[in-house]
């Protein structure tokens, strides 16, 4: 019997210390990653930079980790923008994104000196105008498009599209958007308009489709520099790489994302005359979501005819994931990392459901598990992504805790929910 370790870590022990589910990461996963980005990216061509997408998973040792690790910050909201504040993130390495910005979280990122605000509204830069100008500050900002890329991933992630609701689309004909946005931002003293940004889409495995938006969005920087004579000096170009399934499948490479990008910048740039923007990138999934797995304790198996449901002890309250976009997880029974896959031979399907009251409430569709019985517990691999940030309290569940580890060593950096934690805002 192989027992599952995670960063040197017997899971099992984790599981009976610090209770299920449980949220567990691998911090020596994660800064290699943090490091591949230094080294594949960042160092290899110049003039580039990395702000880790906090929305794929974001609490305050995850944002020091980010901090020590060399990396910026991209962050959607009020809150994200206050946990990376509190444990002194540098505001110049922040960068705020968004489609709906509220008018707080405009003026929390100006009045705490966010680097970039990325705009995705005209009405929107005029309120950083207004505020920048009543600060008397000059605002760094970007000026997020909607290149017309379909990205092949599920439609509820791809965000590259001429009609999504993220980017102003690349028409620049006088009325369009995009150019009342251009012609507002350069004609301000209060702001300035570094450049343009884009992000097609999550969970990509071909590198063509970041390209492709790339080869639109140099198409729109020659445009630009034609008609309004502005150079683009920045191009943020998302996030997107995708997350493997399991350990056993080798992770992609950030340079293959990375590499046929810069290749095309420099090509089409050279071609077009433009000068070589800043290039920046926001990954978040591919940052976290190998690095953690959740463990989850069987609470009982129900064998129906050809179906059988191994109920577990969370579900989509702690990883709405499938029920959202029918993501897909394996897992294993701590235990036995190496139990054959039971099959009984007559076409049975095996479930992994939560317990939360929705029949959607499903974790893995068709299972590949050994014979497990309550009281096992199993982990889903490729469960750092998407899945604290995106947990709930549906049915009052306690949000699980959050565990680092690394060279067998565990410590506790989020503690589980209390029923207090429950009640607390409620009068
Ligand atoms: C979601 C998102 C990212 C990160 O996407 P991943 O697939 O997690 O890498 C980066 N930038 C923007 C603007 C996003 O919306």
């Amino acid at each position: 019997m192989n027992r599952l370790t995670w960063g040197g870590v017997d899971c099992l022990k984790l599981a009976k210390e610090f209770g299920t589910p449980l949220y567990v990461f691998d911090t020596g996963i994660i800064k290699s990653r943090c490091r591949e980005l230094r080294e594949t990216f960042m160092e290899r061509w110049e003039n580039t930079m990395v702000r880790y997408a906090s929305k794929a998973f974001l609490v305050k040792e995850m944002a020091r980790l980010i901090k020590s690790e060399g990396l910026g910050l991209d962050v959607v909201s009020l809150g994200e923008l206050y946990t990376a504040l509190q444990v002194g993130f540098p505001p110049e390495k922040i960068e705020m994104n968004g489609n709906a910005k509220s008018h707080e979280e405009i003026s929390l990122a100006i009045n705490s000196g966010v680097g970039r605000i990325i705009v995705d509204h005209p009405d929107e830069l005029r309120t950083i105008e207004r505020l920048a100008r009543e600060k008397g500050i000059k605002q760094k900002i970007l000026i997020r498009v909607a290149p017309g890329v379909d990205a092949h991933t599920h439609a509820y992630i791809a965000t590259g599209a001429t009609d999504s609701k993220f980017g102003l689309p690349v028409d620049i004909s006088e009325g369009s958007m995009l150019n009342e946005s251009i012609k507002f931002a350069m004609a301000s003293d209060s702001l300035d308009l570094r450049g343009l940004h884009f992000h097609v889409g999550s969970q990509l495995f071909d590198p063509d489709d970041n390209v492709r938006g790339l080869e639109k969005t140099i198409e729109l920087m020659k445009k630009l520099k034609d008609t309004f004579d502005f150079t683009t000096r920045e191009l943020n170009c998302g996030g997107g790489l995708g997350a493997v399934i399991n350990p056993s499948v080798p992770p992609v490479k950030c340079a293959d994302f990375t590499d046929p990008m810069m290749k095309l910048l420099y090509s089409d740039c050279k071609k077009y005359g433009l000068e070589i923007p800043k290039i920046i990138i926001e990954p978040g999934r591919w940052v976290i979501s190998e690095a953690g797995i959740t463990l989850y304790r069987v609470e009982n198996i129900k064998e129906l005819p050809k179906l059988t449901y191994i109920a577990v002890d969370g579900g989509m309250a702690d990883n709405p994931r499938y029920a959202l976009y029918q993501a897909e997880y394996e897992a294993v029974n701590v235990e036995d990392i190496d139990a054959p896959i039971y099959d009984p031979g007559d076409g049975t399907k095996f479930s992994v459901v939560g317990k939360c009251c929705e029949s959607g409430d499903v974790l893995i569709d068709d299972a590949k598990l050994p014979k497990l019985k309550a009281g096992d517990v199993i982990a889903l691999y490729n469960s750092g992504a998407y899945t604290f940030s995106m947990s709930s309290s549906y049915n009052r569940l306690q949000r699980p805790a959050v565990v680092f580890v690394e060279d067998g060593q565990a410590r506790l950096v989020v503690h589980r929910q209390t029923l207090e934690d429950i009640i607390r805002n409620e009068i």
